[in-house]
């Protein structure tokens, strides 16, 4: 069930907006203002916002910069009376994701609702590359230059972080916490992880060029395209 926060001062709008939602199915929390607003979005996971604008204190502009600014991605749809195209236009730069103004009828708010729930459901990652070497993270399958590479399960998920981070220096520590989920590191780990490094660069680098699995001197490892020119290892 999707769950939607409403932020808005006015109780009668609010209510009706509970009242409606939670009848298509939403679980709905309402905040009547600003700092209400502030304490649920910081405590609570929700799928889509529903803001006012004209709020007492914290205006919705001002919830909205700040929850950009946090590098919140939720979806925010902006409900206001200020229908002029200047506060569209304002509210959209700041990081909405729609603008209805006030009087508006309930089942667009829906259909608007619906498209944007719709657009937050990420498509699943299925693959992840780097030059021409290719994962195929539905089939568990490896290819460099279209031929598959055969690879052991922990050579795989060693070179899935890899993708995962690659262009980024990966530490061993990091390594040993995420591919073979050691907590404590102690020294035999390391030498596993270099044996491992070993062998995946030489399924995957030995015969192709660029050579893409680097070693950083007394740092860790970089899956890069461009460490050739790094001067790295
Ligand atoms: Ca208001």
């Amino acid at each position: 069930m999707n769950r939607l926060l409403v932020i808005e001062d006015e109780k009668k709008v609010a209510e009706a907006l509970e009242e409606g939602l939670t009848r298509h199915g939403f679980r709905v929390d309402v905040a009547h203002n600003g700092e209400k607003g502030f304490f649920l979005l910081n405590t609570q996971h929700y799928d889509l916002l529903i803001l006012d604008l004209m709020l007492p204190e914290h205006s919705g502009y001002e919830i909205l910069r700040t929850l950009r600014s946090k590098g919140m991605a939720l979806p925010v749809l902006i409900l206001s009376a200020r229908d002029s195209t200047e506060d569209k236009v304002t509210g959209l730069d700041m990081g909405a994701d729609d603008y209805l103004g006030k009087p508006f009828a309930f089942p667009e708010l829906l259909a608007r609702i619906r498209v944007l729930l719709r657009r937050g459901q990420q498509e699943p990652l299925t693959r992840l590359s780097l030059a021409d070497l290719e994962m195929d993270l539905i089939h568990h399958t490896v290819r460099r230059a279209g031929k598959t590479i055969p690879l052991t399960n922990r050579e795989y998920d060693l070179l899935r972080f890899l993708l995962e981070n690659k262009e980024q220096i990966v530490s061993r520590e990091m390594l040993a916490r995420h591919v073979w989920e050691v907590v404590n590191r102690v020294t035999p780990i390391d030498n596993l992880i270099d044996v491992h490094i070993t062998r995946l660069r030489h399924k995957i680098d030995e015969p192709y060029e660029p050579k893409l699995l680097h070693t950083v001197r007394g740092v860790g490892f970089i899956l890069s395209e461009k460490g050739n020119a790094h001067g790295l290892a």
